[in-house]
């Protein structure tokens, strides 16, 4: 069974801009027959409350899912599993660069910008001996490619650097492209459906895919929504909350009809909007939130900026 997912790391409570992304996972998935999952991201930084009240939101502005939430934390088998894999292909190395020694080789002309310069591709063992005497190791992919080409359903066909990413931290933890790629694919998930900061994350992830053997998945990143000086919406822009605009006398309803609204979709119910739901009339340019018009005594609707 296919599905499709929205996947919140719990650093804190949802903005509009990231309801926005949620309901617009749950319109792709429900509009092409899939199931609809949540996996929470807690292998990273994790604020105490913030699952539980993240889940709250997404449950107040209507959403539903399939299944019991999944919490990357109870994984680490797949994960061990993978690295297993990996390794037996040949496909890892260790890496003890710090950041500092990362930027230095990087700036040598012959590394790609942003891409890993390669410093512990080629250690002999007795390096690597000395090296872990000083630092515990990253386990970074051994990449033969340095782009991939991936398609999305908004972007069309997309090329992005691929170098030796870290797969797992130094500290142990999963890097978040292997978690996302194993936790996908176990989970049967064939459509990923994110904010388009993450599209350039998308080649790395489908590379490291194709070298496990996993099935390929639809991807369609999704405007982010921006404050009015064009940065990403954050809870500093003020009441952008659902927490912070329900304590402003909103109802949860009326957040989810602006968050329609700047969709282009009727804004009455999830169920009107996934009827009237066609991903080529999406809006491809960001959302502009201004909180000063989100506010309950100007109910005003944020402009569509389309
Ligand atoms: N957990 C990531 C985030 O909240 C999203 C990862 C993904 O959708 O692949 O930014």
């Amino acid at each position: 069974m296919t599905a499709g997912r929205f996947a919140p790391s719990p650093t804190g409570e949802l903005h509009v801009g990231n309801l926005r992304t949620a309901i617009l996972a749950w319109l792709f998935a429900r509009s092409t027959g899939r199931r609809f999952l949540l996996r929470v991201e807690d292998l990273d930084r994790v604020r105490a409350g913030a699952e539980d009240a993240q889940l709250d939101e997404l449950a107040a502005v209507g959403l539903s899912w399939d299944g019991a939430v999944t919490r990357q934390s109870e994984r680490q088998p797949y994960y061990d599993d993978a690295v297993a894999r990996l390794r037996r292909d040949g496909r890892l190395f260790e890496c003890f660069c710090t950041r500092r020694d990362i930027a230095e080789a990087a700036s040598a002309p012959h590394v790609l910008p942003g891409h890993y310069p390669g410093t512990c591709r080629n250690l002999s063992e007795a390096e690597r001996e000395a090296a872990r005497r000083v630092r515990p190791a990253a386990l970074r992919l051994v990449t033969d490619v340095g782009r991939y080409d991936i398609r999305d359903v908004l972007h069309g066909p997309y090329t992005g650097a691929v170098d030796d990413f870290v797969v797992v931290r130094n500290d142990g933890v999963p890097a978040y492209n292997l978690a996302v790629v194993v936790d996908d694919a176990e989970q049967g998930i064939d459509q990923v459906v994110r904010g388009d900061d993450l599209l350039s994350s998308a080649p790395r992830q489908a590379y490291l895919g194709s070298l496990l053997g996993l099935p390929s998945v639809e991807y369609a990143h999704v405007p982010l929504a921006l404050n009015p000086e064009r940065r990403r919406l954050a809870k500093r822009d003020g009441a952008v909350t659902l927490e912070a605009l329900t304590a402003e006398g909103w109802e949860a309803a009326e957040i989810r009809a602006v968050i329609l609204r700047s969709l282009g979709l009727p804004e009455t119910s999830l169920e009107a909007a996934l009827a009237a739901f066609d991903p080529a009339l999406l809006p491809r340019e960001p959302w502009i939130v201004d909180p000063s018009h989100l506010s309950s005594t100007d109910a005003a609707p944020v402009p569509p900026n389309r």
